[in-house]
């Protein structure tokens, strides 16, 4: 069986206490790894490594610190076959988005490698005086993450704070941290000075709130959901600490009466069921003009008919098993809640049949028409393969219903007409607004909530900032 030890100063270790848990593949609950479970001790070790080459990283050229991400970029690319699968085993999802998924970070390495060389600082010019403005590294930092993309989620932290010049130690998921420990020794192997990248495995109540209380850490990166984020944040605040948080979302998705309805019932069938809907950019609630509902649910539901699902190591399968056994109930009991409350089941709504999905967490792309927002499907994240469709009659009362939502991370129109566009764009509050595409995530551009759905932003330069400091030195003339 496959082995993942945890990474602290740049050498596998197991932990203090010696203690190990098995990883089971979520298509079939066999066991597909032993990995060591470490404590609070663990962590301590591993940030005190952080500290120790922090002073090192930091002071290592922004040229120098460009090649070495750049070689880790090639290195994980190098390794992606074997990460990938990783993935797939311990996560579910199809081989080939696992695949995407390496890669794509791989890229996000490359993007910060260029973007840290980018950091300029300012200089401004008074009568009696000359200020320079630099940008520091904020110093150790805690990356917190999730299973629902284990290695993405993790890149995007770690590119920008190698970038910046600080230093890391990472909690992977619990359930599933094989592959985000596997990236990030790629990119450790690729020359950074031991302690730079350290990986610390266990509980979130435990290794991870060591790594949110213990004043090494200077930032506290998180992704994950908003009650876990509110806990960060408050224990945070003990060392007035940065913090960006990544949290839940409760995406809308418009469907004006002048759409392509074709393309926007493939665009949101993807973005409803791709990796299960275990996205936070999901597409959790639709909401269809009155005058083209059923042509669109219509064309939603041959979609959501038309996925393959099955083991995720199986070449031709679109969908894989939901991440747990837990998940999978929540799915359930929200699906069930709407029913009860008078949605119409129009596709799914089940596990498939048959001997292949018996011990594995399977479920159907579900499709619920008469949805309202009595339901919880329309108010919490259900973080399952479920599309609920609600009409409306005026673009007003579509914005109003998509902002009635504590959340706001993403949401999507679709409509032909710039005037509709942009005014929907203007009127929705979230963090990312996807016209006519069903993605709002750019390596180029900021991510992130709105509301409770987080504070900060990632990726582009934005990402980049999270990790610095200002600092003012002025000179007297
Ligand atoms: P959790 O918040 O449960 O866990 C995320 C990470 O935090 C895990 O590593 C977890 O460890 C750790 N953790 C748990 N408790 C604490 C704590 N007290 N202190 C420090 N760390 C802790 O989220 P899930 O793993 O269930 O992920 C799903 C959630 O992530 C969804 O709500 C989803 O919307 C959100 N998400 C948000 C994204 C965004 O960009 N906005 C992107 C992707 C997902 P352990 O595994 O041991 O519990």
């Amino acid at each position: 069986m496959y082995q993942s030890q945890m990474l602290i100063n740049g050498v596998q270790v197991s932990s203090l206490s010696g203690k190990v848990e098995i990883i089971r593949n979520p298509a079939n609950q066999e066991p597909v790894a032993e990995v060591t479970v470490g404590s609070r001790q663990d962590a301590c070790l591993a940030l005190e490594a952080a500290r120790r080459a922090f002073p090192i990283w930091s002071l290592t050229s922004r040229q120098e610190r460009a090649k070495i991400l750049h070689a880790a970029a090639d290195l994980v690319r190098h390794r992606a076959e074997q990460i990938a699968r990783l993935l797939t085993l311990e996560q579910g999802k199809p081989l080939k988005n696992a695949k995407m998924e390496v890669l794509s970070s791989a890229d996000v390495l490359d993007f910060y490698a260029e973007e840290g060389k980018r950091d300029f600082g300012e200089w401004i010019s008074s009568s009696h005086s000359r200020s320079i403005v630099l940008r520091q590294p904020v110093g150790v930092a805690a990356l917190i993450t999730p299973w629902n993309f284990p290695v993405d989620l993790l890149a995007w932290k770690v590119g920008p704070c190698l970038a910046a010049g600080c230093t890391f130690v990472a909690k992977p998921p619990s359930l599933a941290p094989l592959a985000a420990t596997e990236f990030v020794r790629a990119v450790s192997d690729a020359g950074l000075p031991a302690g730079a990248a350290n990986v610390v495995h266990g509980a979130g109540g435990e290794v991870g709130a060591e790594l949110v209380e213990n004043p090494i850490s200077r930032k506290i990166a998180f992704t994950g959901e908003t009650e876990t984020g509110r806990w960060i944040m408050a224990h945070a605040a003990a060392h007035i600490k940065r913090v960006s948080l990544e949290l839940g979302g409760q995406s809308p998705f418009i469907v004006c009466a002048d759409a392509d309805v074709k393309a926007a019932a493939a665009a949101a069938a993807q973005r409803a069921f791709s990796n299960m809907g275990q996205i936070c950019i999901s597409v959790n609630r639709i909401y269809v003009a009155e005058e083209v509902a059923e042509p669109f649910i219509e064309a939603l539901v041959k979609r959501a008919e038309r996925f393959k699902i099955g083991d995720g190591l199986q070449p031709d399968v679109d969908l894989g098993p939901m991440f747990s056994g837990a998940q999978r109930e929540k799915t359930r009991e929200h699906v069930a809640d709407a029913l009860e409350k008078g949605a119409a089941l129009l596709s799914g709504g089940q596990e498939p049949e048959g001997e292949d999905y018996e011990k594995g967490y399977f479920f159907r792309p579900t499709v619920l028409g008469e949805a309202d927002h009595s339901m919880r499907v329309m108010r919490e994240e259900t973080f399952g393969p479920v599309a609920p469709i609600m009409k409306f009659k005026t673009l007003e009362e579509a914005i109003h219903l998509a902002n009635d939502t504590e959340y706001g991370l993403a949401a999507y129109v679709f409509t032909n007409d710039l005037k509709t566009a942009l005014c929907a764009a203007e009127g929705l509050e979230a963090g990312g607004i996807g016209i006519n595409v069903n993605n709002v995530v750019d390596l180029q551009a900021p991510f992130g909530g709105w509301k409770e759905s987080g504070l900060g932003r990632e990726l582009g330069h934005y990402g980049l900032e999270a990790y610095l400091e200002t600092k003012h030195i002025r000179l007297g003339m």
